[in-house]
């Protein structure tokens, strides 16, 4: 059997937070309660305050939004309400519902206390979002049959039910949709340590031998990102399968992260092209989203979401009201000496 570890992977990929075909186990990590959900203590204390409230008042769960970058666990922990709330999520996402007949029959067809969970709920028709306000706030929805003088109304009532939504970017919500929602959660990028923990969490369900010090430092190589952490076990899995006796040291991760191209802090060569090209182009800053998303031929939208947060969280990049600056540290780190930053002419 012969597994190149370097060379065919693309390092711009397996460190991405996007879910990616080779993410497809995910499931089996998932943790189920809140309990065994990691992290994001102050959501979790939040959350087990409304859920423990609407258990004991036998009602449903008011309308939730989460918020935060891909690969945190926003999926997961909808999961998890519906598990500790002891009822049935159906699943859809903004972009899959193509007609207004789409979300009307999710609608019709959920059951009392049902959470109803919608996965980028930023990109949902905007035509269509009118049909969730009476829903969420009257669980009822009026309905037009037909046409000019001869159309009908339809009334349906609709059973409690709870709306979960999901977003990277909650600031593209609609301000109506955005006040529906009675609990907004924004969810944070892991430290090392949380993320230590879930990778001895999913190692244990994998079955893969692992030493606190590997898992470290698979840990504070993923971006602060669970849906990261488990890949590149996975990753480390194999090689310490191969070239290694199968367990997980810290110089097994190590040697498998770095013959990935994933660095120390697991930046890849987007992050590094991002903060060179502010760097060589714009004499670090400050500089324009659009402007730097089109001279790394990139999407605006791909940097702000997935890229900038962690970068942000490293202390590399500040945003000012003029564009995105690196920062001192950002130098040291890609080794490239630090002239003081030039002030761009306006
Ligand atoms: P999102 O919906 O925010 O993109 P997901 O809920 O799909 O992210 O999470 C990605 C993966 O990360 C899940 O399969 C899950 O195994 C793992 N994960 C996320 N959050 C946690 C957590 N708090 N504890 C343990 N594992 C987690």
């Amino acid at each position: 059997m012969s597994i190149n570890f370097s060379d065919e992977v693309n390092d711009e990929i397996i460190t991405t937070a996007v879910s990616l075909p080779e993410d497809h186990a995910e499931g089996s990590l998932r943790p189920r309660t809140l309990a065994e959900y990691i992290g994001q203590e102050k959501a979790k204390d939040n959350l087990s305050v409304f859920i423990n409230a609407a258990k004991m008042r036998g009602e449903s769960l008011d309308h939730v939004l989460l918020h935060g970058p891909p690969g945190l666990g926003k999926t997961t922990l909808a999961a998890v309400i519906a598990n500790e709330m002891g009822v049935s999520m159906r699943i859809t996402s903004g972009p899959a519902i193509e007609k207004p007949g789409d979300l009307v029959a999710m609608l019709t067809n959920l059951n009392e206390g049902d959470i109803l969970f919608v996965d980028e709920i930023h990109r949902l028709n905007r035509a269509y979002e009118e049909i969730l306000y009476p829903a969420m706030e009257d669980y009822a929805i009026d309905i037009i049959l037909g046409k000019g003088p001869s159309a009908n109304s339809l009334h349906l009532d609709l059973p409690r039910f709870t709306l979960i939504g999901a977003t990277t970017r909650s600031g593209q919500l609609t301000a109506p949709l955005r006040d529906r929602f009675g609990v907004t959660l924004r969810l944070e990028l892991y430290t090392s340590e949380e993320l230590q923990r879930i990778v001895q969490r999913s190692a244990g369900i994998l079955n893969v031998r692992i030493v606190p010090e590997g898992a470290y430092e698979i840990a504070s190589r993923s971006r602060g990102t669970p849906r990261i952490a488990n890949r590149l076990l996975r990753r480390v899995r194999d090689y310490a399968q191969v070239r290694a006796d199968g367990v997980i040291t810290r110089d097994v991760a190590d040697r498998a992260l770095s013959s990935l191209e994933v660095d120390k802090l697991g930046l890849d060569s987007l992050d590094r092209r991002m903060l060179r090209s502010i760097i060589e182009f714009y004499g670090g800053g400050p500089v324009g989203l659009d402007t730097l998303a089109a001279t790394i031929n990139e999407e605006a939208v791909t940097l702000e979401d997935v890229y900038e947060p962690y970068l942000l969280q490293c202390g590399f990049l500040t945003r000012t009201p003029r564009g995105r600056c690196v920062t001192q540290k950002a130098y040291a780190h890609l080794g490239i000496a630090y002239m003081g930053q030039q002030q761009l002419e306006l």
